[in-house]
């Protein structure tokens, strides 16, 4: 018997779509949008890099050492999550191939798909199977982090006002240790120099950068306690070679044989607290670093169409965007060199701002 049908059937409603952020040559950045560390830090590093990004200009690029930092922050901020609702209580709830594991995973691929050709996929299953490795020794040692009252957020966007600039970042975690609040940064990394590191998170920028505006934000919701410091993870990224003929499981049994043997290898954890002196030294050194930033960007596009000025306005040299190319090779290579040798194939401008505080 066919269905009767309500004149008055409610009609479902169409699916939700996301609107695309604008990008930057669609609507151009002004300073009131904010600041992240991010940015800051392109700014101090070389001008004419972080104009390129405030442009829009980006490059297509999927680097695996980005790759599995991603895979493993977002099993990581998954992990947490679900200790933190209460939905993991064990390390054994979390291990390799269990149930959370493979639908953590899915989730994971999902998120990849739409961008992905077939080597992007292949990619992808390659830093799995990397991270497969490592994880088991990960959750191992750390079954403190199993504890559901050490975690009080996740992955939280902040966006906060200090000293009339807008702040504006994603933090890994925060947790309360005692009485204390204590920030989680996580970092992969193939290689760990324990002093380099040791002595530059004395006075680190982004952990620094963080705690000044997790700190205004928590006081501007009146809510007291003081951030104590950073809780500093770092996650060794396996630079095994794939042998000849060697699948993934193998592969990635390979690595989790190494982790285990020598977890001090794969692990390092420093809790940085930062005394009110580093802070203060800090935050005057943020000020001057934010003032700058906004006269700079302002000079550059109010004559932007019109050409610099010729000199004889006093401090503008000061305001010039000029390439450091000192910055061009650090830890990784800047992403524009093939744009300052005046190439700009490789690139388009359809950049967004602060891609990396959308969901
Ligand atoms: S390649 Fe070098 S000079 Fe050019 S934007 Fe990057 S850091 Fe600056």
């Amino acid at each position: 018997m066919p269905k009767r049908t309500s004149a008055k059937k409610k009609r479902r409603a169409p699916p939700s779509i996301k609107q695309r952020p604008p990008t930057l040559v669609e609507r151009p950045y002004v300073v009131a949008d904010g600041i992240t560390q991010s940015l800051l830090s392109s700014f101090v590093d070389c001008r004419v890099q972080c104009k390129f990004s405030l442009l829009g200009w980006r490059r297509e690029q999927t680097k695996d050492s980005l790759e599995y930092g991603s895979l493993f922050h977002f099993l990581l901020e998954t992990l947490y999550e679900c200790i933190r609702t209460g939905s993991i209580t064990h390390s054994d709830d979390a291990l390799v191939d269990g149930p959370w594991w493979r639908k953590t995973l899915k989730t994971w691929r999902a998120k990849m798909a739409p961008v992905a050709d077939a080597g992007a996929t292949q990619q992808t299953e390659f830093c799995i199977a990397q991270a497969r490795g490592v994880w088991k020794g990960y959750v191992r040692r750390y079954l403190e982090d199993f504890d559901r009252k050490r975690w009080l957020e996740l992955e939280g966007v902040f966006d906060t006002k200090w000293n009339d600039f807008r702040l504006r970042g994603r933090r890994d975690g925060m947790m309360r240790i005692g009485k204390e609040l204590w920030l989680l940064e996580t970092k992969t990394k193939a290689q760990i120099a324990h002093e380099a590191i040791e002595g530059v998170l004395a006075y680190d920028f982004q952990n620094l950068f963080y705690i000044t505006a997790n700190q205004a934000e928590l006081l501007a919701k009146g809510e007291c306690g003081r951030i104590a410091g950073v809780k500093y993870n770092i996650i060794r990224r396996p630079n095994h070679k794939l042998k000849d003929g060697e699948c993934l499981p193998d592969y990635s049994a390979r690595i989790a044989e190494d982790v285990l043997v020598r977890p001090d290898h794969w692990f390092v954890r420093y809790e940085v607290a930062y005394p009110e002196s580093i802070l203060k030294r800090h935050q005057q050194e943020l000020l001057w670093k934010l003032r700058s930033f906004k006269q700079w960007w302002e000079f550059d596009q109010k004559h932007r169409v019109t050409g610099a000025p010729d000199g004889n306005i006093g401090m503008a040299s000061l305001l010039e965007t000029y390439r450091n190319e000192a910055a061009c090779q650090k830890r990784w290579y800047c992403t524009y060199i093939p744009m300052c040798g005046e190439d700009k194939t490789p690139y388009n401008q359809d950049g967004i701002l602060f891609e990396e505080l959308e969901d």
